[in-house]
């Protein structure tokens, strides 16, 4: 069977913006930090003023909306923006969960509820979904020797068979990816997948390198990477 690989830029990923908006400091450090090493490019505003202003800049593709806000209700902005025709998908982040505050929500035109607690697994799935949801038809799969990662769906199958990659081997084999058959060096793929400020453990690549071996080369005998001595690694 012919390797079959169709490219796509990488800034499809990277192009995602998202607004957060929630009043709770650790908790909006927290999303803001997490989306963003997920390569989703975040603005977390702390207000209803703040989010208008950040809305009437630019586009996003996904708000997250936290409800209780401390210059008003994250429903009233909601309806205000759907009254003006802000058709961003909105995900409602809130501790308030009744049934009702649900439907509320849903009924003024949020398109997904999550309620508080959360984990950051559980936010992330959310946000592929509605990502998936409103994006038209991209092409967003690369494939190579029977692997297929899908850049949308953030989905990685091997032989037609699911792999569960955790959002940093994920990253990691989007470079692969992304380059084939080419060489990498150590260099190259730490600045792929480590912003450039993080003082990167020399040993840590090779730990993830082999996480993800040991998710792929399942089959005895079967190399999926090869390592290049003094180098880096080489998607076969
Ligand atoms: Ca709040």
């Amino acid at each position: 069977m012919r390797p079959e690989c169709r490219q796509m830029p990488a800034t499809i990923v990277d192009a995602m913006k998202i607004l957060i908006v929630e009043d709770h400091q650790r908790l909006g450090r927290f999303l803001k930090q997490s989306l963003t090493e997920y390569n989703y490019t975040v603005e977390w505003a702390t207000t209803c003023e703040k989010a208008k202003d950040h809305l009437a800049e630019k586009n996003f593709d996904v708000i997250i909306l936290d409800l209780g806000l401390p210059d008003g209700d994250g429903l009233t902005l909601l309806r205000e923006w759907r009254e003006n025709s802000f058709n961003e998908p909105v995900l409602i982040l809130s501790a308030r969960d009744s049934v009702e505050d649900r439907i509320k929500g849903l009924d003024l035109g949020a398109d997904d509820y999550l309620p508080k607690p959360f984990s950051l697994e559980e936010l992330l799935a959310h946000i592929r979904a509605l990502l998936r949801r409103q994006s038209s038809v991209k092409l967003s799969v690369l494939e190579h020797s029977g692997i297929r990662l899908d850049l949308l769906s953030h989905t990685v199958h091997f032989n037609g068979l699911p792999v569960d990659l955790t959002g940093r081997e994920f990253a990691l084999l989007e470079v692969f990816m992304q380059s084939p058959g080419r060489v990498l060096t150590r260099t190259y793929i730490s600045e792929k997948i480590w912003p450039s400020n993080y003082d990167i453990d020399a040993n840590l690549l090779d730990v993830y390198m082999s996480r993800l071996r040991g998710k792929l080369e399942t089959a005895p005998g079967k190399s999926v990477f090869k390592t290049v001595r003094g180098v880096g690694y080489q998607l076969l």
